[in-house]
């Protein structure tokens, strides 16, 4: 892959003028699809009239970075009982990075679901015997994640697969959590490894 330095000069066709020459150069470029803008990036310029009218490869990642940052998120007022199961998982994947495992673990979790490795059935399953054993009277915590687009995508898919709200839905994701990861030792190498990185 070619790498591009400022000032280098290229061809592209231009929306005003036509196939012309460009040249290199920094800019913000300005997302209108996500209204944000990607901070100085390299783009070639038209020669003719001084818009922006392409984008090397190098600089694909950091308009995906921008375009794909967390701006959605997953919000739930749960019984504690799920919180602490979530908590306990994730110290047990890595008590020096359980907090920051709260997040990846339950990504990790509804990718696995829109990827179809899991089947739904049991975590329905899995909900219906962990919600049994919690009392009416536990307190309610809010459970809130920001995620990417992506992310949101996929635990939009996972609510309609489950036929759940988004509320219930994180209680299906947690009681499979409680069922492979506290009773068993499911995907534990797979989350050391994702834990310590
Ligand atoms: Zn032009």
């Amino acid at each position: 892959m070619k790498i591009y330095f400022s000032g280098d000069k290229s061809k592209a066709i231009c929306p005003c003028c036509g196939l012309v020459d460009t040249t290199f150069k920094y800019r913000d470029v300005f997302l209108t699809e996500t209204k944000k803008t990607v901070e100085k990036i390299l783009v070639g310029v038209c020669d003719k009239c001084n818009q922006t009218v392409s984008t090397p490869a190098q600089s694909t990642p950091a308009i995906k970075a921008v375009r794909e940052a967390a701006t959605e998120s997953i919000e739930a007022q749960l019984p504690s009982p799920y919180l602490e199961v979530l908590d306990l998982a994730c110290y047990k994947i890595n008590p020096d990075a359980a907090h920051e495992m709260r997040k990846r673990l339950v990504l990790f979790y509804i990718h696995k679901y829109a990827t179809q490795e899991f089947a739904l059935k049991k975590s329905i399953q899995a909900h219906i015997d962990f919600s049994k054993k919690i009392s009416v009277d536990s307190p309610k915590k809010r459970f809130s994640m920001k995620v990417s687009k992506k992310s949101a995508l996929e635990f939009n898919k996972l609510v309609s697969a489950l036929n759940k709200t988004k509320t219930e839905t994180p209680k299906s994701i947690l009681a499979e959590i409680k069922v492979d990861i506290l009773d068993g030792e499911k995907f534990l190498p797979e989350l050391r490894v994702l834990s310590a990185v």
